[in-house]
């Protein structure tokens, strides 16, 4: 039997559960930044899996690395070493800079913040600060941390002592803080948000105010993390040292994969029996992660990165019903003069273009980090020509 998108929608619908609603596009294979459905239709992936695929679908480094790892050894545990685990965790706390960071590896972004909850714990403090509109993912203590009312409500009783501050206002947050807080936790850029991005010196007051009262900082680079906004860590245009980072979606080059890197002296230390995964830090996933690095230090993708935002952001803001094109490298959202997102992904899709309303007026765009210029170029018509539609339609 041939499967078509309209018929896997009936099998979704009977067999997954209802959280996602049922998607119109069933998704069979890709390359690079394109995507062909199973009725044949070919898309420009500009979403990334949510800012996750970094390399793109079947890129030849991931594929080796996967395939060689797969062969050599599989799953483990964390009751023996392996190299792809040390090697990644040697990366990933090199890149921090500090000689004291330490890696724990999971699998998603909301486990990265779960462990940075617990680790806060460590201080003997309990109380947290977040950022209102923030996102930390959907467990229970990092739905705690998370900033909308809207996925708290119906999940309450959730963790004590939070508290949410106006995301990019120092005096909102002065006025949380206090010696008692172990842990202030924010986002560089708030990604589900709507790529909401905060006053310049924002985070480096942020930085100070915890300096001030003890008080550890973490940045959620889950979605700003591996390069996506043009340096390794979403946090570092910002020159600020973070005490503990967390960090997921593009980490695994595509495959699951999180972190919680405790970064300087301030951060507590988990000791033996403080936490743990199963999963975490598989061999295969951080195979997959330190190929997705090593494409990325040998093509120069970071600097790359900067340019194409550069161009998308000139070519995209002067397009009429676009407000501001806003974000850092490819992490950009694309702010419409109308609540018109929902209706824009749904004809640039049907023009052959995947994106994302992450606002009722702003569209995300997440491509993987190695786009072409001509999928760039190809991007911004079909873009352009989606919006277009739309705002005919709506003054007719
Ligand atoms: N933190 C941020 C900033 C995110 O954007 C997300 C997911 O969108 C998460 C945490 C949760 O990640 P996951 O879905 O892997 O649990």
């Amino acid at each position: 039997m041939k499967y078509t998108n309209e018929s896997n929608q009936i099998r979704w619908g009977n067999a997954i559960q209802n959280n996602y609603g049922v998607p119109t596009i069933s998704l069979a294979r890709g390359k690079g930044a394109v995507v062909w459905d199973v009725n044949g239709n070919r898309y420009l992936d500009f979403l990334g899996g949510i800012a996750t695929s970094i390399l793109g679908h079947a890129h030849p480094a991931i594929i080796t690395a996967v395939s060689d790892q797969i062969q050599e050894l599989s799953h483990v545990s964390n009751l023996y070493m392996h190299e792809p685990v040390l090697r990644l965790a040697e990366r990933l706390t090199s890149f921090t800079g500090e000689e004291s960071a330490r890696a724990f590896f999971c699998n998603s972004g909301a486990e990265a913040n779960e462990a940075a909850i617990k680790l806060s714990r460590l201080t003997g403090r309990t109380r947290i600060i977040a950022m209102a509109g923030a996102f930390h993912g959907r467990t229970i203590g990092a739905l705690s941390i998370t900033g909308q009312e809207a996925k708290r409500a119906p999940f309450s009783p959730l963790l004590k002592d939070v508290k949410f501050a106006e995301y990019g206002s120092i005096s909102s947050l002065k006025r949380l803080i206090s010696k008692k807080s172990a842990m202030v936790i924010v986002e560089p850029i708030q990604g589900e948000n709507g790529i909401v991005v905060p006053p310049p010196g924002y985070l480096q007051e942020v930085r100070a105010l915890c300096d001030k009262h003890g008080t550890l900082l973490c940045i959620d680079a889950v979605q700003t993390g591996m390069g996506r906004t043009g340096e390794w860590f979403g946090y570092e245009h910002s020159g600020i040292i973070p005490d503990i980072i967390t960090l997921a979606k593009g980490l695994g080059g595509g495959l699951p994969l999180g972190a919680m890197i405790s970064v300087t002296k301030n951060s507590p230390s988990f000791s033996v029996g403080d936490h743990g995964s199963t999963f975490g830090g598989n061999p295969v996933s951080c195979a997959a992660g330190l190929a997705a690095i090593s494409v990325i230090e040998k093509k120069f993708l970071l600097d790359r990165v900067k340019k194409i935002a550069a161009l998308i952001k000139s070519e995209l803001s002067i397009l009429p019903g676009v407000v501001e094109v806003r974000g850092e490298g490819l992490l950009l959202g694309i702010v419409l003069a109308d609540e018109i997102s929902s209706a824009v992904v749904s004809q640039a899709a049907a023009n052959g273009l995947l994106l994302n309303a992450a606002k009722p007026g702003v569209v995300r765009i997440a491509p993987a980090l190695i786009v072409t210029d001509s999928q760039v170029r190809e991007f911004v018509t079909k873009f352009s020509r989606s919006l277009a539609t739309i705002r005919e339609r709506g003054s007719q």
